[in-house]
């Protein structure tokens, strides 16, 4: 693997971070969905959970 510090690396990585953390609803502790593909990186993270239906930028992380 080659390291040159370009932003494409930093991008996959930041992904595949975001991939391995599970996102949790605070209302109902569902998973959560991703409600914008663009959030994180412009504006801020929201999210949207299928089960109760909230939406909004509160996820609860947990690691693996
Ligand atoms: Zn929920």
């Amino acid at each position: 693997m080659q390291e040159d510090g370009s932003g494409d690396n930093l991008k996959i990585r930041f992904r595949r971070t975001s991939i391995k953390r599970r996102k949790l609803c605070p209302k109902c502790l569902g998973d959560l969905e991703i409600a914008s593909p663009f959030g994180g990186w412009l504006i801020p993270q929201e999210y949207k959970c299928k089960a109760c239906g909230y939406h909004g930028p509160i996820a609860l992380e947990i690691n693996d």
